[in-house]
């Protein structure tokens, strides 16, 4: 017989042993467990007439163990396979499953919505819609718009690249703009020159940036790119589409547009385009930074060099194009002061646009 204190101190071991292996993700590693360590080193500490017993109970424990292992993987492979995006547990009975979640319970992305009333205008002011890719080439993304290879200005437009190349071997690019879309745009249109008939295309799209996120930068958000070609196309023509746009998006005739000067390789003369602060009609407010403006997109008269690379002669037409950041101006419209709610999928977020909701 073994003696008392000794079928105790396997008890207690085996007790703790158990508990282990219930807590262990990894079972098998209860067989490591410096509990049952202890055990074995202890029997060469005993005296002769009880290490034979001890031992014995050991290995039981130890088989006890081993077969709980074996038991409790048998019965998680036997398990059918889960699908984890499951809007509830497929293996649930019958009765406990939610029925399908009623439409009204969900409303449309603010994104989508306001795109949606964007390109609404634009059509209305004759121009068609093209969407824009979210993989593109190196050529599309800058050669066709008049960066040559190693040009400083490439460096803004720091994005995503593939390790797929193109058949130039250069990496496909998660376009930084949605102006990667003009060359094809232009050259798709061509025909509506040769009828008299202007090149009047908007391309809204997703575009994407190496940015450290911030409350006004995102690596992921929209633009919507606007093109505008015919005869005698000139820049105050630019800044009456877009002010006219702003007016019919902001629904405010009063809102007013400064322009000033920058640079952009593709567009000649380039212009960065402010709009009149529509929260505090220009007494200066935080969201205008006191200013009484705020800088809304990036505009310009079309480089000449970009209508050729589409085969549209810079002598006889010219154009002006857009890209504007579709998240900012619908943060300027509802006083939204981060970037990052768009794409967190917070529904205290989106539910503030369900009001009312249209659908
Ligand atoms: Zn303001």
């Amino acid at each position: 017989m073994m003696n008392e204190d000794l079928t105790s101190e396997v008890a207690q071991a085996r007790e703790r042993l158990l508990k282990q292996l219930e807590q262990l993700t990894d079972k098998p590693a209860v067989l490591r467990s410096p509990d049952l360590r202890a055990l074995y080193q202890r029997i060469a500490t005993l005296p002769e007439d009880q290490r034979g017993l001890f031992g014995q109970a050991v290995n039981q424990l130890k088989n006890e163990l081993a077969g709980l292992i074996t038991e409790h993987q048998e019965a998680e492979s036997a398990l059918p396979p889960v699908d984890v995006s499951a809007p509830f547990a497929l293996n649930s009975e019958p009765s406990r499953r939610p029925g399908l979640l009623s439409a009204a319970m969900g409303s449309r992305h603010p994104i989508s919505r306001e795109l949606e009333l964007i390109l609404d205008i634009f059509n209305g002011m004759g121009f068609s819609v093209v969407e824009s890719r979210e993989i593109d080439d190196d050529w599309h993304m800058f050669g066709a718009l008049n960066f040559p290879e190693g040009h400083p200005a490439r460096d803004d437009y720091d994005t995503f690249m593939t390790e797929q190349t193109d058949t130039n071997g250069k990496p496909l690019i998660a376009p930084a703009h949605t102006s990667s879309m003009q060359n094809r745009v232009i050259s798709r249109y061509q025909a509506n020159l040769a009828r008299n008939e202007p090149i009047a295309v908007v391309i809204p799209g997703r575009t994407f940036r190496n940015e450290d996120v911030d409350a006004r930068h995102e690596h992921t958000f929209y633009q919507v790119e606007g093109v505008y070609i015919n005869k005698g196309v000139n820049i105050g023509n630019l800044i009456a589409t877009l002010k006219s746009f702003l007016q019919s998006y902001f629904a405010n005739d009063s809102l007013s547009v400064k322009t000033q000067p920058f640079y952009f390789p593709f567009t000649e003369p380039s212009l960065e385009f402010s709009l009149s602060c529509p929260f505090c009609n220009q007494q200066g407010c935080s969201i205008c930074s006191f200013s009484g403006w705020i800088e809304l997109l990036g505009c310009g008269m079309i480089h000449p060099n970009v209508l050729k690379e589409a085969g549209v002669d810079p002598k006889e037409y010219q154009g002006f194009a857009w890209g504007m950041g579709v998240e900012r101006i619908i943060m300027m419209k509802y006083g939204i002061e981060d970037i990052r709610h768009f794409e967190s999928g917070k529904l205290a977020f989106l539910r503030q646009f369900s009001a009312g909701g249209d659908s």
